[in-house]
């Protein structure tokens, strides 16, 4: 088969043909998928370019098959398996917990320390087959579209983010600021307007995708390089500020801003992932405001799946998230792929591996 290595400590993946298929031989609570459709994200990006996060997870692990958001169809299930099926089209959950740790058993799936991470720690999806563990293989309906199937995981952080607990009056009637809006603050805009915010404000950077939060429903998208976000989300909000902030950007600035736009005991979702240590006056921004902040890691195992489908049942809702898909290549040109995206001039960015 062909498959997408990271072989070589440096930056770059490496395209191969004629690699052994992956066999479920043994593998009695696996499933073997025909990869169609591969996302490409932020993770992946790290092992391109390798850098010190990637050599410090990865270092002892080359070669790895990299990739972990997917689409596939079921081409063959080990003898244990029972809730998938030969011709079922699944998305993965990237993160398998172990099941048996005190989170674990303690409905803390997303936070297991002990997690296998697809493409990570584990051959993963840049490849004609893979094998997914039978409990991270989330079957679809039938018809959705394929390059939807293959974002479902990135859209589970953005469900995650927007409904950390079985919170959803959280959002309802509120006026929700988002703070970068990459593929996953996108998605986050349309689904905030999709369960209900009365208001969805976002905050980006880069003109395209400036454009794209609008075409998600943004009612107002504020660029922080040429406006002030604390001054426009006041205007915005009868001087009160907004009642949930969404931090998608992992920038510390949007961070700041978004914090001190929030009305007093309003609450917090923190996805963004920060490359160094934030300073913030505490005091202001958080405690004396009585903000609720959540840390968001992965999605919940699985109440996340399950609200994703109810809501990807709606076609608006699935035209949005394909939107957001501005780019796709051949797993051949993998690396046009990853340099592509390393100069800002897409949004989600996927790979056609399979018709
Ligand atoms: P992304 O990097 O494409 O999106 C971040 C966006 O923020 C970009 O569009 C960028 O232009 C914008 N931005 C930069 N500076 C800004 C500023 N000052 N104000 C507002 N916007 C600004 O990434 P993504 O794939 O959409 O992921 C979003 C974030 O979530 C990343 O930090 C990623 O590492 C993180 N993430 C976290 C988890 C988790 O489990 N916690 C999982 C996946 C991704
Ligand atoms: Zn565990």
């Amino acid at each position: 088969m062909r498959a997408v290595f990271k072989s070589e400590p440096k930056l770059g993946l490496q395209f191969q043909e004629n690699v052994d298929e992956p066999t479920i031989t043994n593998h009695d609570n696996d499933v073997l998928i025909k990869v169609k459709r591969a996302g490409i994200c932020g993770t992946d990006m790290h092992i391109y370019s390798w850098d010190a996060w990637a050599q410090h997870r990865m270092g002892a692990k080359l070669p790895m098959i990299t990739g972990h958001e997917v689409a596939g169809t079921v081409v063959e299930v080990g003898k244990n398996i029972t809730t998938v099926s030969e011709g079922d089209l699944v998305s993965a959950e990237t993160h398998l917990a172990c099941g048996k740790c005190y989170l674990c058993r303690t409905g803390r799936k997303a936070t297991c320390q002990n997690s296998v991470i697809l493409g990570v720690d584990t051959n993963g999806v840049y490849a004609d087959y893979a094998i997914l563990h039978e409990e991270n293989a989330w079957v679809n309906d039938p018809n959705l579209p394929l390059e939807v199937a293959a974002v479902l995981e990135p859209l589970g952080n953005a469900f995650h983010t927007v409904l950390p607990e079985h919170n959803i009056e959280d959002i309802v009637g509120k006026k929700v600021l988002v703070t970068g809006a990459g593929p996953i603050g996108l998605f986050t805009i349309a689904l905030c307007k999709q369960i209900g915010a009365e208001e969805v404000y976002a905050t980006e950077v880069n003109p395209m995708r400036i454009d794209l939060a609008k075409k998600m429903g943004a009612d107002r998208v504020i660029n922080p390089i040429e406006e002030d976000t604390y001054k426009e989300v006041m205007d915005l909000t009868n001087n009160m500020g907004a009642d949930v902030l969404l931090e998608i950007s992992g920038h510390s600035q949007a961070l700041k801003d978004g914090l001190r736009s929030l009305v007093p005991g309003g609450r917090v979702s923190l996805l963004g992932i920060f490359d160094k240590d934030v300073t913030m006056d505490l005091n202001d921004l958080l405690i004396f405001k009585g903000a609720r902040v959540f840390g968001i890691t992965g999605r919940r195992m699985f109440d996340t799946w399950y609200q994703l489908k109810g809501v990807l049942s709606r076609p608006d809702f699935r035209n949005k998230v394909k939107s957001v898909i501005t780019d796709q290549y051949d797993l051949a040109d993998i690396n046009k792929a990853m340099d592509n995206i390393a100069q800002g001039h897409s949004a989600k960015t996927i790979l056609k591996v399979n018709d």
